[in-house]
């Protein structure tokens, strides 16, 4: 068993992905998938680095790319259009203003940058040399619940990426969890299970199982994405994600529309 959709993958305009929809969209249907969701991430507002994402002048034509593996592949395979924002402190208004410029299905909102150093981006770890890694994950926890509180996002993104390279903390962090879970939940944004981690120094999903139970007892509704970069990524270790969503207690899970949820599935 697995779910039928992933709703996390990239396309080769971040810069740092490879493939086109088309094979991303044709590995899904050899695995089956009912549908798909592409969320590429979405221009960085705070600077450009055209190894993270898009420029805002390619906005149009990512649209029309997705647009177009849409009719190809209807009504076998139902793609949706979704993008992956960070959540910048301080660029809510304009992040607000430029996800408005066009519709989309669903926004996974992430949080990829302590202040402005990008804590997962393999051309910053260097970044965590002699940091305070306690610290570090108080300051993302509260960047989580902030990006929540936003408004901007539908689904939060790889809830607990600060582990990414495997810096672990010591205190015990169950209590921010606890109120990001909480917070999530009275903000009415769901969360996914993101297998991406598996692929990454870490070796565990987003966000661990403990944590994933955390979400479920508090009521937060759940997604599925590989976070695809490379569409041999697509779908990948999902028959995985689903027994954990399972073993946390999850016996559903959530498709969008327009921006809202438009169907569930049981697991
Ligand atoms: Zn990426
Ligand atoms: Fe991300
Ligand atoms: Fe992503
Ligand atoms: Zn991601």
């Amino acid at each position: 068993m697995q779910p039928i959709c992933d709703y996390h993958m990239h396309t080769p305009l971040c810069g740092h992905a490879v493939g086109e929809p088309e094979q991303y969209a044709a590995q899904a249907i050899k695995l089956d998938l009912k549908e798909i969701g592409f969320s590429d991430h979405l221009p960085l507002l705070s600077h450009e680095d055209p190894k993270i994402s898009m420029n805002r002048s390619q906005l149009p034509l990512y649209h029309k790319m997705i647009e177009n593996v849409k009719k190809n592949h209807d009504p076998i395979l139902r793609v949706r259009i979704g993008i992956e924002a960070d959540y910048l402190e301080g660029y809510e208004e304009q992040t607000r203003n430029l996800l408005a410029s066009y519709p989309y299905d669903y926004v996974i909102g992430s949080v990829h940058f302590i202040k402005d150093w990008g804590f997962d981006d393999p051309a910053q770890r260097q970044g965590w040399t002699g940091k305070d890694i306690d610290q570090v994950y108080h300051d993302y926890f509260d960047l989580l619940r902030k990006s929540a509180q936003s408004e901007l996002f539908d689904i939060m993104g790889h809830v607990d990426l600060v582990k990414k390279f495997g810096h672990r903390p010591q205190e015990d962090m169950s209590g921010e969890v606890q109120k990001t879970a909480e917070v999530f939940r009275d903000a009415g944004v769901a969360i996914e299970i993101n297998t991406a981690g598996l692929r990454k120094p870490v070796g565990e999903m987003y966000p661990a199982p403990w944590m994933l139970k955390v979400y479920r007892k508090a009521g937060v509704l759940l997604t599925f994405g590989s976070d695809a970069h490379d569409p041999k990524d697509v779908g990948r270790d999902f028959e995985e994600a689903l027994a954990l969503a399972q073993a946390a207690g999850y016996k559903k899970y959530i498709l969008f529309k327009n921006r809202k949820i438009e169907d569930e599935q049981k697991i």
